[in-house]
């Protein structure tokens, strides 16, 4: 038995999107389909079946359509039989996850002018943002659901199989949409997150600061003792074009030679004693 995200109400890669009601339509017709693999319909590829659908909302979350982020979710079960072994695999390693759905809907308009997109266009284009409102086909009134299907890129962007959703995962799906250039609309508690995350970030790059610190003058330090015709300040000139790898490893070939120039002497070396009766203080 697995958990499975069929579709959502956020614009899809095809620049569609389900409304809410029509999401509610959905969760009735797909109890009982069948899923199968990359849409293909042969009998022979049909996996697994759905014995319960229903829509969840995340009221924390708005869509670009600035509705609360609503999605299907179904569970569906899976026979445990040798031919789905590879699939079991699959879906517990989280290689098969994402799905596609296929459905009729009675209605397709355009989400900017409400023009009826299956008897003719508009002037209007998928994608593009008409007053801040971006434009996409808006599905509704779904008459029939087909099949889900595992594929590899789905058009619904999160649809899939759930393996967990945490506030971290959230988190990171924010970061991965702002460096996508997409528009992105946070609630109070993502910017919340947000911000804790650069906190938490900010305090790691001082603790990295703080290491490079040490390192360079490290580094100083050991090429001063090795080569003491180069002063000081060219070494930490030197060290200030230098990644944190090749400081690394320049400080540690100038520690060995440092320390073959002036050997340190471990406590616990045993130059110096003379008997083992000076280590009878360690004895057991
Ligand atoms: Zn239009």
């Amino acid at each position: 038995m697995f958990p499975v995200v069929l579709c959502d109400n956020e614009i899809d890669r095809d620049g569609e999107r389900f409304t809410v009601p029509a999401l509610e339509k959905l969760a009735e017709l797909f109890v009982g389909k069948t899923g199968i693999f990359n849409h293909s319909g042969r009998a022979q590829d049909q996996a697994a079946r759905i014995f319960d659908c229903r829509v969840e909302r995340d009221p924390e979350r708005v869509t670009t359509a600035g509705e609360p982020y609503t999605r299907l979710k179904a569970s569906a079960y899976l026979p445990r039989t040798e031919k789905n072994d590879g699939l079991m695999a699959e879906l517990e390693s989280g290689i098969k996850k994402e799905v596609s759905v296929g459905c009729a809907v009675r209605s397709v308009t355009c989400s900017v002018c409400g023009t009826d997109l299956k008897n003719g266009a508009c002037g209007h284009e998928r994608g593009q943002s008409y007053g801040g409102a971006v434009c996409c086909a808006v599905l509704d009134e779904p008459t029939d659901a087909y099949e889900w299907s595992f594929v590899a890129v789905p058009a619904q962007r999160e649809a899939g199989v759930v393996k967990s959703y945490s506030g971290a995962e959230r988190t990171e799906n924010i970061l991965k949409t702002l460096r996508s250039g997409e528009t992105v609309t946070l609630t109070q508690r993502e910017a919340a997150r947000l911000s804790e995350k650069i906190s938490a970030l900010e305090r790691e790059a001082a603790c990295g600061r703080a290491y490079r610190a040490e390192l360079t003058k490290e580094f100083v330090r050991c090429a001063a003792l090795s080569k003491p015709g180069i002063p000081a300040e060219a070494l930490r000139r030197a060290s200030d074009g230098m990644n944190l790898d090749d400081l690394k490893c320049f400080a540690a070939a100038f520690r060995r030679d440092a320390e073959r120039l002036v050997p340190l002497t471990p406590q616990l070396s045993g130059a110096g004693r003379e008997t083992l009766a000076d280590d009878s203080a360690f004895k057991i």
